[in-house]
């Protein structure tokens, strides 16, 4: 048993960096119980931090004094800090920019759609993959987010954004979330407990390059929250090109990683496919495409290529081109000949360096 006064004393000399924001409800109930309180006090904690949002310990009203004096002197709240925010006036998109408390630099980004409004956050600061068509991978890679990182982008832009505003998550930012694995099954965990209001795993997309053990593991977890596998090719030798993870994990495991995936967890696949002029544009691209979408349940998002010109990047991402829109309309078109459902993702944000593939932190 912990007792207060002395913890009050041994807390005072030291610099807190235990974060209390991430924890999931199993982990609170533990702590609670670490300091001989009832296991109750771990859903009011949850629901203060994930449900009201409160960023002050003393606005946890129904702790008792005590507890937060404990919580206060161990743990820290808040996680972020809002520095800049910047809105598209094209298309309504706005652009987060965070600061974690050991001074990293975050973007996280709204893409309001219809009746959908679209979060999409980051799980890394940067990313160490080096997808030859994305500015986070020509930043190169700095750290993991904790959960209470991730979790926060979320809490935060629904603060400024209007509570309950956002209706989508899509782990799509900064970084690869699979290879910051327990840290994001972690904000999943939280999002899937009942007490969690506004959203459910049905409306939370994971992104992935395909990191394929770690497929198999989110498969395991009991989690049935939607998968997106970055493609882009299905011709393994252009995909490595792009993409050099391909050459660890190739698509063809990936593959039978996301139908087991799917068995798992009864949810359709979305497949990303950025299309780069003369590289995964051509016929024999769209006829290995189809073929692959010929074997499982499937959607295709298509994403038209937005310029790095803001990295000035050199190599193959200085040489890669949009493919034309209308080429990109003839490939939706032969998609859907083939009964493929297909959505375009068309770019919005780029007028601010927010669109897909554009995350780079300049601070
Ligand atoms: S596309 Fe994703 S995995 Fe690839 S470099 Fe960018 S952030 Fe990393």
């Amino acid at each position: 048993m912990i007792n207060v006064n002395e913890e009050i004393e041994s807390t005072a000399k030291k610099k807190i960096t235990a974060q209390l924001k991430g924890m999931t409800m199993s982990e609170l109930r533990e702590l609670v119980e670490n300091f001989s309180e009832k296991s109750y006090r771990a859903d009011q904690i949850f629901s203060w931090m994930y449900n009201h949002m409160v960023t002050d310990f003393d606005a946890m009203l129904n702790i008792p004094k005590n507890l937060r004096i404990l919580l206060k002197n161990n743990f820290q709240l808040s996680t972020l800090s809002y520095i800049d925010s910047e809105i598209s006036t094209k298309s309504g998109t706005k652009k987060y920019i965070f600061k974690t408390n050991d001074e990293n630099v975050i973007e996280s980004v709204i893409i309001p759609e219809g009746r959908r409004t679209t979060l999409c956050i980051s799980t890394q600061v940067g990313c160490p993959l080096d997808c030859k068509f994305c500015a986070t991978g020509l930043m190169g890679y700095k750290k993991n987010l904790t959960a209470g990182e991730i979790f926060d982008q979320y809490l935060l832009a629904n603060k400024d954004y209007g509570k309950d505003r956002i209706t989508n998550i899509v782990y799509m930012g900064m970084g690869e979330p699979l290879l910051n694995f327990n840290e994001t099954l972690k904000t999943l965990r939280i999002f899937a407990e009942e007490k969690t209001v506004g959203i459910s795993l049905k409306k939370i997309n994971v992104s992935t390059v395909g990191i394929t053990p770690k497929i198999y593991e989110l498969a395991n977890s009991g989690l049935n929250a939607n998968l997106a596998l970055s493609l882009h090719s299905c011709i393994e030798e252009v995909r490595s090109k792009i993409m050099p993870i391909n050459k660890k994990y190739p698509l063809k495991g990936n593959i039978e990683a996301i139908k087991y995936y799917q068995r798992n967890t009864k949810t359709r696949i979305t497949f990303e496919y950025v299309m780069l002029n003369e590289i995964n544009d051509r016929n024999e691209d769209l006829k290995e495409l189809v073929k692959l979408c010929s074997q499982l349940p499937c959607k295709v998002n298509v994403i038209p290529f937005n310029s790095l010109d803001h990295m000035n990047p050199g190599g193959l991402s200085a040489k890669l081109k949009p493919t034309p829109k209308h080429r990109i309309d003839e490939f939706v078109k032969r998609l859907r000949d083939k009964n493929i459902t297909v959505t375009v993702r068309f770019t919005q944000g780029d007028d601010i360096a927010a669109a897909c593939g554009q995350l780079a932190v300049k601070y």
